[in-house]
């Protein structure tokens, strides 16, 4: 525990559970405010804010800030993201997409060079694959209407950890290096992570005071100061004309400064689903999380799991993932540009439907359903039923982001999933303003038609999942994870494994985690291929990934019934997670 995160707390009712000095705490029982991040420091953050009567949204933007900071190649003020929050006194939940946007002058054409595709990597890595951030035009609507403090007071702990410097990870330096080459084209991204022109090495402290001087702007400046000011000709520049090292080259982008200026994000209705007594609030589109966590759902609630086998259970788990993905690959996309058939998608018909796809064995892959059968709306014509996309091999989609959660003793409660898309983003630093920019514009589905075709002033489609689950009208428990299109399969099989498997959430969250997209093969996590659960599994039919990575970086909240909160970070991914709560009283 951190003196400077106490001191606050000393003259409140609530007070920073000890813990063993500076040891990282993946799970933590309290009765006030909880939050759990992927980094010590954005959890400390969160507290402090807590500590000084702020209330989650406060501590949720304290601990986004701060993970910008420590975590910049997840995430950041150049990016963009969907926050859920559930808001005790009027008992409802709310969602702010401030997802990166196109920007107006973008085209289906903007990674083609001689009228061919560039190859995805250089596509990243470019001007071009910017979108229009989002981040702090939602810490903004977040902050003023559903905050009690402004941007100066929650971005102060950031600044700090800013100025002062931390100290380089494992997983820091190991990250730095697989994007080595990106950072050598950037002349300020070399400066700031790149020794001699190689990975920053675990134990190396790191001050970032660019990104603590946008940090400082921001907050005398608020929203405006980003949008409009001189942070917003800097992005505008870098997007544009991309600060290169000597030698290098990479695709400009076209952004203009109305692009930033017009930038608005969404206050959009949760999306709301029911699973076996619990209702499950998720994100909506131009988010995929939602929806195909609560088709998937659906489709497993029909299922009676009780005394079935564990690899039968985890069998109808892969496939009823299977079947959501079908129909997320298929129809989903930005919602002010798509008429996607959610009604139908989310239907319990249509579920039950789909269910009766799921056979003995593994089916590899299966077609998009016709949902548009299910919309129950008899006011507008049916849709063409037939998806317009070809099932193939979706194109790639990289596994990176952050995800955090905090509560407060008012019963509010946050869950939020923020991103740059790739490990770096862009890989483009804003000179003198130290934060990375997104490289969202590679989520549009390039290989059209297809509803996620790239268009002007759109937003691709995500996988982001931030979800807050209620139980008899109260929050019941939170999860949310980075990984891309896998933080769909990391939420579902983590209420899977907590609600029908019975795990409490910590084991529910560290079982080794299976992914299933509709593909040939299961994603898996290294040590998994050869083991009991994996051979009771291949009886199914089910096949597994060659190359096994970790998967996801989950964060959860649990609501106690007798009133005590649980945050419960990761014990072995991504560096371990750090789980922090209040007590009342000491
Ligand atoms: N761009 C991804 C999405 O919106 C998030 C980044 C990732 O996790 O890879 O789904």
């Amino acid at each position: 525990m951190k003196a400077s995160a106490l001191a606050c707390g000393l003259t409140l009712p609530f007070l920073l559970a000890a813990g063993p000095a500076r040891a990282k705490t993946p799970v933590a029982t309290g009765t006030g405010g909880a939050v759990a991040t992927i980094s010590e420091q954005a959890s400390q953050s969160a507290m402090t804010i807590l500590n000084q009567g702020g209330n989650a949204i406060d501590a949720a933007v304290a601990a986004a800030a701060t993970l910008g900071v420590t975590d910049p190649f997840s995430c950041g003020i150049g990016g963009g993201g969907f926050m859920v929050i559930y808001l005790a006194k009027d008992k409802r939940v709310i969602t702010i997409d401030h997802r990166e946007t196109a920007p107006a002058s973008f085209t289906p054409h903007a990674f083609l060079e001689n009228g061919k595709p560039v190859d995805f990597e250089t596509a990243v890595a470019s001007g071009a694959a910017v979108g229009v951030p989002g981040t702090v035009r939602g810490w903004h609507e977040a902050l003023t209407r559903y905050g009690s403090m402004d941007f100066k007071r929650v971005l102060a702990p950031a600044i700090s950890v800013a100025d002062k410097g931390y100290t380089v990870t494992e997983i820091f330096s190991h990250l730095t290096a697989q994007n080595e080459r990106k950072f050598q084209l950037y002349a300020p991204t070399s400066a700031l992570y790149l020794r001699g022109g190689k990975a920053v090495q675990p134990g190396a402290l790191i001050r970032n005071p660019d990104m603590a001087k946008a940090y400082r702007e921001i907050a005398a400046g608020g929203v405006k100061a980003f949008y409009e000011g001189p942070i917003a000709r800097a992005i505008v520049d870098a997007v544009n004309k991309p600060p290169l090292a000597p030698g290098k080259s990479a695709r400009p982008g076209r952004m203009s400064m109305a692009d930033l200026a017009n930038y608005e994000a969404r206050i959009r209705q949760p999306l709301r689903s029911t699973y076996r007594g619990y209702e499950i609030y998720g994100m909506p589109l131009p988010s995929s999380g939602g929806a195909t966590v609560a088709e998937a759902l659906n489709i497993l609630e029909g299922v009676d799991f009780k005394g079935m086998p564990r690899a039968q259970a985890e069998h109808m788990y892969l496939e009823a993932s299977r079947l959501a993905f079908a129909d997320r690959n298929a129809y989903l996309a930005d919602p002010e540009y798509v008429d996607a058939p959610i009604a139908g998608i989310l239907s319990k018909e249509y579920a039950a439907q789909r269910r009766t796809l799921i056979g003995k064995q593994a089916a590899h892959t299966v077609s998009a359903g016709d949902p548009y059968a299910y919309q129950n709306d008899q006011s507008v014509p049916l849709r063409p039923r037939r998806a317009t996309h070809v099932p193939g091999r979706p194109q790639p989609e990289s596994a990176h982001t952050t995800h955090l959660t905090v509560s407060d003793k008012d019963g509010n409660v946050v869950s939020y999933t923020f991103t740059i898309e790739s490990w770096g983003g862009s890989g483009i630093v804003v000179p003198g303003y130290g934060f990375l920019l997104n490289n969202e514009m590679t989520d549009f589905d390039f290989s059209g038609p297809h509803p996620n075709v790239p268009e002007a002033g759109k937003r691709p489609r995500s996988s982001m999942a931030p979800t807050i689950a209620l139980k008899d009208g109260k929050p019941a428990f939170t999860i949310g994870s980075p990984g891309g299109s896998t933080i769909i399969t990391t939420v579902l099989q983590t209420i899977f494994n907590h609600l029908d498997l019975g795990m409490p959430m910590d084991q529910a969250m560290a079982a080794p985690r299976l992914s299933e997209r509709n593909e040939e093969a299961t994603s898996i996590e290294p040590g998994f291929a050869g083991s009991a659960q994996a051979r009771a599994l291949e009886a199914f039919g089910h096949r597994w990934e060659a190359a096994p990575e970790e998967i996801g970086a989950a964060n959860a909240l649990v609501f106690n019934p007798d009133g005590t909160v649980t945050a419960v970070s990761e014990a072995k991914r991504h560096g371990v997670g750090t789980a922090l709560v209040q007590r009342k009283g000491h």
